[in-house]
């Protein structure tokens, strides 16, 4: 069972809520001051990084720096709403699309405002996404341009500069940076990639400056794992991780994966955690896009590894050298571990890879691959040992690499 929940305090209202067809979007949008017109970009740029709005695609960047560096750019600038959510275990961006299709057009409407973009492009893969946002734009057009562009779902589809690629034509593969988008991006100008979660908190932001603290410090956070519900909540920053556990029925979870499958395997401790990029970075963690997996102490964090490596080796886009080979040693070896097939020095085998891999790739791929062997051996050294010579009964079947388990459906 999925549900939709908001654990704000006061009964205050963020982003969630019942969802709605596109017509009672587009009313109760309106009513709640949306696409107010922007007397002065200065002011809601100003306030955007007075709150210290971070980008919620993964990376957590500043999202005033953001908008400041594209609109400083040479060139006029485009802007694109990235909703394509690479993460099998994160939701809400096709949530948002779906359910809060004027909420994200708003926040487009606003970054080209305030970069001076005269061009926008909605980017997805979903398909019920892409119909609500078509819907909402033939409701009420944006007093800019706007194409709607399509991508096959994969894991690196959403990466900026796979972003790029696709609206100029080509194939949604990342490439090497520099340059990066706001140098060099869409049709070569200064492009704004900006995440759907974030575009909607900028609209949120100049529809209800009273709330400027706190939509810019809530996250939308998908929950899910074995055992227990998944769920898409919005939560403000700080929350801990057992609080969510226990909301959707994870109370006995013993370890969780943090940020999709980008953030590692942690253990001991994890339920005190900070739901907030710096807590959980401190913590040698990352939220990413705010996805939590969570392992029921029956589940073997050796097995959960080996299947999040097995399927970003099959997600690579196999055009970094480093990438096909350090992606696919990593899965082929944390598999042999599943399987009780490691030697004496596998661990220290892993263990270097996992130094010397990350940052390597063109894209974050590997770099999530790598951490998550690097997380497994610091958090969980007595399971990888105790796999030596033998596998246990939750490894007892080779993973697949399909990222079934982690998988969460849109509410
Ligand atoms: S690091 Fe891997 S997934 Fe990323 S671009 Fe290179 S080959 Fe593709």
């Amino acid at each position: 069972m999925t549900g939709v929940f908001s654990l704000l305090p006061d009964g205050r209202h963020g982003l969630l809520g019942p969802p709605f067809d596109g017509g009672a979007d587009l009313s109760r949008h309106l009513a709640a001051g949306g696409y107010a017109p922007l007397p002065a970009p200065g002011r809601l740029l100003d306030r955007i990084a007075a709150v210290g709005l971070r980008g919620r695609g993964g990376a957590g960047f500043p999202a005033a720096v953001k908008l400041r560096t594209v609109r400083d750019a040479a060139g006029p600038p485009v802007v694109v709403a990235n909703g394509e959510e690479g993460e099998p275990g994160s939701v809400k961006d096709r949530w948002l699309l779906r359910h809060r299709p004027h909420l994200v057009l708003d926040g487009l409407r606003l970054a080209a405002a305030l970069t001076g973009a005269a061009r926008g492009h909605v980017y997805l893969s979903d398909a019920p996404a892409e119909q609500a946002v078509r819907q909402a734009l033939a409701e009420r057009p944006l007093d800019l341009p706007v194409d709607v562009v399509r991508a096959e779902h994969t894991y690196v589809a959403g990466e900026e500069t796979a972003v790029v690629r696709r609206i100029d034509g080509g194939p949604a593969l990342p490439t090497a940076k520099p340059p990066r988008p706001y140098e060099s991006g869409v049709g070569g100008a200064p492009t704004l990639v900006a995440n759907v979660e974030t575009l909607a908190r900028i609209a949120a932001l100049h529809a209800r400056p009273d709330d400027a603290d706190l939509v810019a410090g809530a996250h939308l956070v998908t929950l899910s794992g074995a055992g227990g519900a998944a769920a898409l909540v919005e939560v403000t920053a700080g929350t801990h991780l057992t609080v969510l556990a226990d909301l959707a029925g994870h109370g006995r979870a013993g370890a969780v994966l943090l940020g999709g499958l980008f953030g590692g395997l942690h253990g001991a401790g994890w339920r005190d955690l900070p739901l907030d990029h710096d807590g959980l970075s401190a913590a040698g963690g990352a939220l990413g896009c705010g996805a939590l997996y969570f392992l029921r102490p029956e589940d073997c964090p050796v097995a959960v590894a080996a299947e999040a490596t097995a399927y970003l080796a099959a997600q690579s886009a196999r055009q970094c050298g480093v990438c096909v080979s350090g992606t696919g040693a990593l899965a082929t070896t944390l598999g042999a571990v599943a399987r009780g097939e490691a030697s004496d020095g596998t661990a220290e085998t892993l263990r270097r890879w996992s130094r010397q891999l990350p940052g390597r790739g063109a894209c974050g791929l590997l770099d999530a691959a790598a951490h998550l062997a690097a997380t497994l051996l610091t958090h969980f050294p007595d399971r990888v040992d105790a796999h030596r010579g033998s596998a246990c009964p939750a490894c007892a079947d080779p993973a697949p690499c399909d990222g079934r388990r982690f998988t969460v459906p849109v509410p």
